[in-house]
């Protein structure tokens, strides 16, 4: 259930709403938009459901939330989440680009990578310390090594490091090193990492099962913030189908409805939906139409040495030219790729998430 406050609510009437409730034994969760606040409940809400909260100083209106997640659905909250990540945010209008190898692999080509996505405008580095891989005997990652060498050449670049974490035994120094902590696709539904992840102070990328539904993505980021960590980010990565003719389905109707639905900041990896350096482009470009708030896109100095995932990744000058095209796309939707720039705003009708006028 919400609650949403009148304009003029004050800080007295808000708290005197929370106590009430929260005296039933519920837990509220308050979030301050720029006219009403939303005050969420979160337990079992048949005892609120009697009380005359709409006869409460300061109430609005109470809406009952009919969906099986609470703290992620879009109406828990006044505005959208807005993640920080090194100088910037995720989900504001700075659309973000995060890039770099699949696997770090040693000193040289991290810090290469690091200075040629920065250089092309990328606003965070990814590379895996640990990986998860399809086959277990193919190259696992440097681990602690590789972990080192992101933390480095964070200090030497300046450009915040993404990195998976794999097991709930390394959350911690994970978490030490890395400024957003990426659960992969294949671990999208293990509760006891989530539920780890979810007790740091750590932002969270929870990429989507190969198998999942949006609502179980929904369910399992739902899992993490119950922990205390609300700072979710979602990531599109493709899931399987019957379709063969790229590595997955990249699912760009999941991109709409996951910010219709929720509050958090949705990414889009094309690289590995598609599998293929040409299908970069395409499907990133299209990702940024459907209304992403960024991209995670692999790149390697020299792909056809790479130690994984050499194929979907762009070589330097091929993620150059990548970002200068991924501009007008990021323009289109009403966003901007460099904090601090404003482009004339598409009419409403054209932006991204827009509803579809019919003919
Ligand atoms: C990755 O980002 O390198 C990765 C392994 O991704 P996913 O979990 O989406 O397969
Ligand atoms: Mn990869």
């Amino acid at each position: 259930m919400i609650i949403v406050t009148r304009p003029d609510a004050t800080e007295e009437d808000i708290d005197r709403i929370r106590e009430r409730v929260e005296a039933l034994g519920v837990r509220t969760h308050l979030s301050r938009g720029a006219h009403h606040c939303v005050i969420g409940c979160v337990g079992d809400e048949e005892p609120v459901a009697e009380l005359p909260l709409r006869s409460m100083p300061g109430v609005e209106a109470v809406h009952p939330v009919m969906k099986p997640y609470k703290l992620a659905a879009r109406e828990f909250v006044a505005e959208p989440t807005e993640i920080p990540l090194g100088d910037g945010v995720v989900g504001g209008s700075r659309f973000t680009v995060v890039a770099g190898p699949c696997s770090v692999e040693g000193r040289e080509m991290l810090s290469a990578t690091a200075k040629a996505v920065r250089d092309a405008g990328a606003h965070a580095l990814r590379g895996g310390a640990f990986k998860p891989r399809t086959s277990p005997y193919s190259f696992r990652g440097l681990g602690m090594e590789g972990l080192e060498l992101l933390a480095e050449v964070r200090r030497e670049d300046g450009l915040p490091v993404v990195t998976e974490v794999m097991d709930t035994r390394q959350v911690e120094v994970v978490a030490e090193h890395a400024d957003l902590l990426q659960i992969g696709a294949r671990n999208m539904q293990n509760f006891a990492l989530l539920s780890e992840v979810g007790r740091v102070q750590r932002p969270v990328l929870l990429k989507r099962g190969m198998s999942a539904t949006v609502e179980d993505l929904v369910l399992a980021a739902e899992y993490v913030m119950r922990q205390g960590n609300t700072h979710v980010i979602l990531c599109e990565r493709g899931i399987r189908t019957f379709e063969t003719a790229t590595r997955n389905t990249m699912d760009l109707g999941a991109i709409p409805i996951l910010k219709r639905e929720t509050h958090l900041p949705v990414l889009a990896d094309p690289s590995h939906a598609g599998g293929l350096r040409e299908l970069v482009a395409p499907l990133g470009y299209g990702a940024a139409a459907a209304g992403a708030d960024g991209l995670m896109v692999e790149v390697h100095p020299e792909p056809a040495a790479a130690l994984s995932d050499g194929d979907q990744s762009l070589t330097f000058p091929g993620f150059r030219s990548f970002m200068e095209g991924l501009e007008r796309f990021v323009v289109a939707a009403g966003r901007t790729l460099r904090d601090g720039v404003e482009h004339a705003a598409p009419p409403e009708s054209e932006k991204a998430g827009a509803p579809a006028t019919t003919a």
